[in-house]
């Protein structure tokens, strides 16, 4: 199967679930998660129409964008961000889905001060519970989102989270349902700015589920670039 026709059928696996969750394909973005997969890949998939990409290192990313600057390609931070790698981060990404501290969002304000721009962010749940999972505890996202409230340079767009590592469909429905549960709380607090709230959830082997739950951007890696080494 070709990167394209790979492509392709994850967008109909999207369509698919979103027309039994009786939603609309159009409510659900697709976004390509890019780790170790080189340029002229990327090349490839932005040529069959894929516009959103994300990284999850810093380091990886930066050399990846200069080639590709010709494709009108949106980039994105999915990954577990340092503080130390704010400035990086903010030269290539549009959005950040891992803001799960203060202390990244005070290195983020100190940022986006400094180069007269603002951020959209989501904040990243820990909605599993498993240890070796980023993301913040669900009974402390309120202080979390009382931060971001008090950084005008940060824009709350939404949030994001991972889906437990299991099979077991309603373990792993269960970490979406609580994401768009907090989504929900926060959006009725007048928390979440800039139009319908994201919901960053699904990937490869749980997309079907998170679109069920609520999800409006997936992240999407081996099902269309290939198993990682
Ligand atoms: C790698 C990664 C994905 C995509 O995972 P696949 O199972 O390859 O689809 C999504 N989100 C994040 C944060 C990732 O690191």
């Amino acid at each position: 199967m070709t990167l394209a026709d790979a492509y392709r059928r994850t967008l109909d696996s999207i369509a698919a679930a979103a027309e039994s969750a009786g939603r609309q394909q159009s409510d659900v973005r697709l976004l390509l998660a890019t780790k170790t997969v080189q340029p002229d890949r990327l090349r490839e998939a932005a040529l069959a129409g894929a516009r959103l990409f994300g990284e999850n290192r810093v380091q990886e990313a930066l050399p990846k964008i200069e080639p590709l600057l010709d494709c009108d390609i949106e980039w994105h931070m999915i990954g577990h961000l340092q503080t130390n790698k704010v400035r990086d981060a903010l030269r290539f990404a549009s959005c950040i889905h891992s803001v799960d501290r203060e202390s990244l969002v005070l290195a983020l304000q100190k940022e986006c001060l400094r180069l007269g721009r603002t951020c959209d962010v989501l904040v990243e749940v820990n909605t599993s519970g498993e240890a070796n999972k980023h993301g913040i505890a669900p009974d402390d996202v309120g202080r979390l989102l009382d931060a971001i409230a008090a950084t005008p340079e940060l824009r709350l767009r939404g949030f994001m989270t991972i889906g437990a590592h299991s099979d077991d469909e309603g373990t792993v429905r269960a970490c979406f349902a609580s994401l768009r549960r907090i989504s929900e709380r926060a959006t009725a607090e007048g928390r979440v700015t800039g139009g319908p709230p994201v919901l960053s959830m699904g990937m490869s082997g749980d997309l079907a589920w998170a679109i069920a739950e609520g999800s409006t951007l997936v992240r999407v890696g081996s099902a269309i670039f290939g198993q990682r080494e």
